[in-house]
């Protein structure tokens, strides 16, 4: 039975610089949780504190009703899966695996690492050495050489960044699957908002130390609560306007002359009439008209555009299209019929469903 880890009030001070910032965090039992952020931003001091190679300057860290923030790193149920798998070369994989078994002298060894090496699918590779096997086999023994230890957390500190891009979305999909299987806690560190999206149940997105925002994946790139979240995870187009009428369920506000609505609760705390507000629309969620085209009629819409560029990405294509604020959209069209698209120069609308859209308070940095 594993327990929710919770972090209460947590600091983590280098001399007179503050790497963790007063962080409140729990992960429940069970969940693949990721924490997100740029180089620097305090994720793997955090995920250190948890595996008590660091120890807070303040603060408490439990699992369940276990206070462990003082607890040596071996004598806490945590483990950690590098980047660097720091798998021993001398051994074979079955005894890599078998290790922390051993260590412990745990009976019936040849079960549960027979099991963890089928969970990672590499049982038929058990007798090679670490050097035979390829960057994402070693990535795999590391982890079932964590998990054959039954830990309550499993930390991952950037475990895919040495791979390549095809092996990492692969081992993506491996990792989520094999976390659904065995049901342990995932506490996974990565600067790859992508990776963090494409595996976890929950994101933490830090920034300076603490915790900007904390959602599914889901809510975090469709009602960002600050610039930085609405940035950080793929891109967004941010118009500056000033609110016209502010009510629970719909934002009304002014773009350079033109009413458009967010609803309420895709608002983060955004002021009042008068005050100004930043509309927030990405790219996919963006349509190009014709001029004048009587389509866009009933949706938000910006005329006045025109395409400057035009790339083919094939699965869409991206147009950049100028205001006539001077202010550059960028916009994705799927690539639905072949040959169709506007060219550069052409004269566009830009419209979007309003449940499309996010607000932000227009003074946010
Ligand atoms: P990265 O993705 O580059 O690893 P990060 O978000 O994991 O970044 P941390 O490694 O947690 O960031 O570091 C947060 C800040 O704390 C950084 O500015 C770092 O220089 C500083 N820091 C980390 N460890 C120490 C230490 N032992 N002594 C002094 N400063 C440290």
């Amino acid at each position: 039975m594993t327990s929710d880890l919770t972090l209460t009030g947590v600091t983590k001070s280098f001399a007179d610089f503050t790497a963790v910032d007063d962080l409140d965090l729990t992960i429940p039992a069970g969940e693949f949780f990721a924490l997100l952020g740029p180089s620097g931003c305090g994720k793997t001091t955090t995920l250190r504190m948890i595996a008590g190679l660091e120890e807070p300057t303040v603060g408490t860290i439990h699992l369940g009703d276990l206070d462990i923030t003082h607890a040596k790193p071996y004598k806490r149920p945590v483990n950690t899966v590098f980047q660097n798998y720091a798998l021993f070369p001398h051994l074979d994989i079955y005894e890599n695996v078998a290790f922390g078994l051993r260590r412990r002298r745990i009976k019936d060894v040849k079960k549960q690492v027979d099991d963890a090496l089928e969970l990672v699918e590499l049982g038929h590779l058990a007798r090679r050495k670490p050097a035979q096997l390829s960057g994402g086999q070693q990535q795999r023994i590391a982890l079932a050489r964590a998990i054959v230890n039954r830990p309550d957390v499993l930390l991952l500190d950037e475990p895919l960044g040495a791979l390549d891009l095809k092996l990492r979305r692969q081992m993506q999909l491996e990792l989520k699957r094999i976390q659904t299987e065995v049901g342990l806690t995932f506490v996974h560190v990565t600067h790859d908002q992508e990776e963090a999206m494409t595996m976890a149940d929950r994101v933490a997105v830090m920034n300076l130390g603490k915790i900007e925002q904390l959602g599914t994946p889901q809510e975090l790139y469709e009602t960002p609560r600050s610039t930085f979240v609405a940035n950080f995870l793929g891109q967004s187009n941010l118009v500056e306007g000033t609110i016209t009428a502010s009510e629970a369920d719909v934002v009304a506000l002014d773009v350079q002359g033109r009413g458009v609505t967010i609803p309420g609760d895709r608002c983060m705390a955004v002021g009042g009439a008068g005050e100004p507000i930043l509309l927030g629309v990405r790219p996919e969620k963006l349509k190009l008209y014709a001029d004048g085209d009587p389509a866009a009629a009933g949706e938000n819409v910006l005329p006045g555009g025109v395409v400057t560029d035009v790339s083919y990405l094939g699965v869409s294509t991206q147009y950049l299209v100028r205001m006539p604020w001077g202010q550059t959209l960028t916009v994705f069209v799927q690539n639905l019929v072949a040959g169709a698209g506007f060219a550069v120069g052409a004269g566009v609308e830009v419209g979007w469903q309003p449940v499309n859209s996010f607000g932000l308070r227009g003074d946010a940095t």
